[in-house]
Order: structure tokens, then sequence, then C-alpha cells
């Protein structure tokens, strides 16, 4: 894409006038024989956002994307594009009458066709000057242009992703729908390929529908992630609060790299004592005695001085430092257990040394224990 000129996007968006569908997943249960992979799940994205199903492998998030697509059938449940349910246990609308477009890990481009032949596939039944116009319109759109004439068989991964991101959109759905679609590029491109997917995605405005396993990719991209386990939904929410305020262990640990430290409230919701550690958080929990895991992100732990103007304080020894190039890695014992602190590279602490550690009551939450 970066070989298109700002003057072509600005002609192929006048084109492309995609208008997002709502979607709407209703207690979504999908079985495969005796094993439930989908444990009645429920969420809905509105018209033009960008939602991603985030999870394990085998958490269920490939089969519900496969039924949105009509390639598996509910067990129970219901989906709603716009008005209308296209799948639930009675009724399943067939796939290709659903106005939805799926791309896939495997780009599935066809060897022996040129890239536009490729494209313009899906628009068999129209015009031939309409399919050429909408062709190139998308090529311009993915910055395919100049790659018109050239064989599948001649092209590079990225480059057959941005085909089958053409073939995509060219035939306007109403819902696009992503299988990891960049876990077969190398990092670099990966990276690249997210901005320029979502940039796309946000050009034509169709509602999306992503998967994916991998925690930078859902974060960068999606308007809301639904963090899945176990065939249910553990967190649904925006990127930024699902870092900021896990509501679980696994939300916890799963995403980023957090310190979980074992406590039982005391009669202040806010103040929580174990491990040898009294911790204090801002936005509190009820129920006194009960047990909780007070979670903080080691790039919110300080040492030194800084850390006496904090609400939690503790002394540590620090166990190990490891060097990561933009930080520093320092690994602290406290009395019940270790903390990891993620602190600029230029800090002057060493192993063995005795040093003040501090969390700001803000950056600290609990949540429950299965202890
Ligand atoms: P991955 O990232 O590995 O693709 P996922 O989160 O997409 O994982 P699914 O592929 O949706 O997980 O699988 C959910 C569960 O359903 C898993 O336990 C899996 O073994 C099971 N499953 C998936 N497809 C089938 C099938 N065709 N027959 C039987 N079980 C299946």
């Amino acid at each position: 894409m970066s070989q298109t000129t700002q003057q072509e996007r600005r002609s192929a968006e006048s084109v492309i006038t995609a208008t997002g569908a709502s979607l709407e997943v209703r207690d979504l249960r999908i079985k495969y024989g005796e094993v439930e992979a989908v444990k009645g799940i429920s969420f809905s994205i509105r018209p033009g956002e960008f939602l991603t199903l985030l999870g394990p492998s085998g958490c269920g998030k490939t089969t519900t994307l496969r039924c949105i697509a009509g390639l598996e059938a509910p067990s129970g449940g219901s989906i709603t594009l716009d008005d209308t349910v296209i799948a639930s246990a009675q009724k399943q609308l067939p796939p290709e009458k659903r106005g939805i477009n799926m791309v896939f890990q495997s780009y599935a481009v066809w060897p022996h066709m040129t890239v536009e032949k490729n494209v313009g596939y899906g628009l068999k039944g129209l015009d031939r000057k309409e399919v050429a116009a909408r062709v190139s319109e998308v090529l311009a759109l993915v910055g395919l242009d100049p790659y018109a004439k050239r064989y599948g068989t001649e092209l590079s991964g990225g480059q057959q992703q941005r085909v089958a991101l053409a073939r995509a959109i060219v035939t306007r759905p109403k819902l696009l729908l992503f299988d990891e679609p960049l876990s077969n590029l190398d990092a670099g491109l990966r990276e690249q390929m997210r901005f320029e997917l979502l940039e796309l995605q946000r050009t034509v405005g169709i509602t999306s529908v992503y998967v994916t396993h991998d925690q930078t990719e859902a974060m960068s991209m999606s308007d809301r992630v639904v963090l899945m386990r176990d065939g249910a939904i553990e967190q649904l929410d925006v990127p930024r609060e699902i870092y900021r305020r896990p509501t679980t262990e696994f939300a916890a640990t799963f995403i980023g790299r957090a310190n979980l430290v074992h406590a039982a409230l005391t009669e202040d919701p806010h103040v929580a004592v174990g491990d040898g550690v009294r911790i204090r958080s801002e936005e509190g929990y009820s129920g006194s005695g009960t047990d909780v895991l007070a979670v903080f992100r080691s790039e919110n732990v300080v040492l030194g001085r800084e850390a006496l103007e904090y609400e939690n304080r503790w002394s540590a020894t620090v166990e190990r430092v490891s060097f990561l190039g933009r930080h520093l890695d320092v690994a602290l014992r406290l009395p019940g257990g270790v903390i990891r602190a993620e602190v600029r590279s230029d800090a002057a602490v060493a192993a063995g040394d005795v040093v003040d550690v501090g969390v700001r009551a803000v950056d600290v939450h609990f949540v429950p224990s299965a202890r």
C-alpha cells in the first residue's frame, strides 16, 4: 500500500461506500459431539467497529468466527446481522447469502490467476466494465495496482495477503471476518500489515471481527477485545481497560506481565494484607476477609527515593537484574514472594541491594482469588 499515492487513495475512497452492519451474538453455543466448544457467549458489534476475539489455543475463537460465517451451526443461541437472524439452532442462512467475507491465515490466492482475476472472481455476473472499475479501485486501495497483471505465484507473502484483503472487500460485504490473517508473515511485515489492515478497515468502514492469539495485535488494532477462555468470555472491553483493569487472574496474566500478590481484604475495602505486605488499591473491593489477588504491572513499580511518595511502600531485596535494552527487568523479593519491576536501564540497582519499592494505589487492582 505504501506505493499508493494520497491522490489515488482519495479517489478510491470516493467510490467505495460500504456501510458496516451491526452484529449481535446472543447466548451462542456450539458443540462438537459431546464437547461444548463455545459455552453460551454474548456480545454485540456496532456498525464499523473492529472487534477482536483473543485467547489461547482451543478457547473457541475460530469456532465462533466460523459460526458467524456459516461454516459451523450453533447448538443454541442466535447470531443476528442487522435485523436478520442468520444462525440459530433452528435456522441457518447459507454462507453465501449472509453478505459476509472471510480472510484466512493461508492467503488462498489462486496461483494460476492474475491479481486482477483473483480479485474480480467474486464479482462474476456483474457487467465487465463494473468489474474492471471495482477491481481497480480496490487494487489502488491496497496498493497493488502496479501488480494487477502478475500471477499469484509471482507475489510475496505480504502481497498475497493484500490480494486476499482486496478480494474480501471488493464485493462490499456487510461484515468482514479475519482468522489470524497475519500469522504467516515475518515479524516486521506483520507489524506493517497491522497498520495497513486497520487503515483499510477504517477507510472502507466494514464492520470487522478479527481472531488472534497475539495480544499485541489485538491491543493495537481493536476498538474492543473479547478475551476468551475455555469457550466462555473472560472479559470484554476496550484494549486500554483490559490492560489497566483486568477483572480476573487469567485476564491479568494473559495480557502483558502482571505481578500477583495473594492477600486477604481488611475491613477497609481499599486495603488487603497478605504475603507479608499491606496493599492499598484506590478502587477497592468489598468483603472483609475475602481472599483476593492484588494485581499491578511491572512498569508501575518504582524503586528508591521515588517509592517514598507512593501509597504502597515495601522494602525488598533485589534478586536479579536483567538488561533488556530499553529497560531493566528487576526481580524483587518481598516477604511472601517475588515481584518484577521494569525500570529505566540506567537505574543504579544490583543483585543483593535492599531497596524501597513503591506502587501507586491507583495502579493496584483486586481481583477474585481462586485460593
Ligand atoms: P486456535 O487458536 O488453536 O485455532 P481456537 O481458540 O480458535 O484455537 P477452536 O479452534 O475454536 O479454538 O477450538 C475450540 C475447541 O473446539 C477446541 O477444544 C477444539 O479442540 C475443539 N474443536 C475445534 N474444531 C473441532 C472439530 N472439527 N471437531 C471436534 N472438536 C473441535
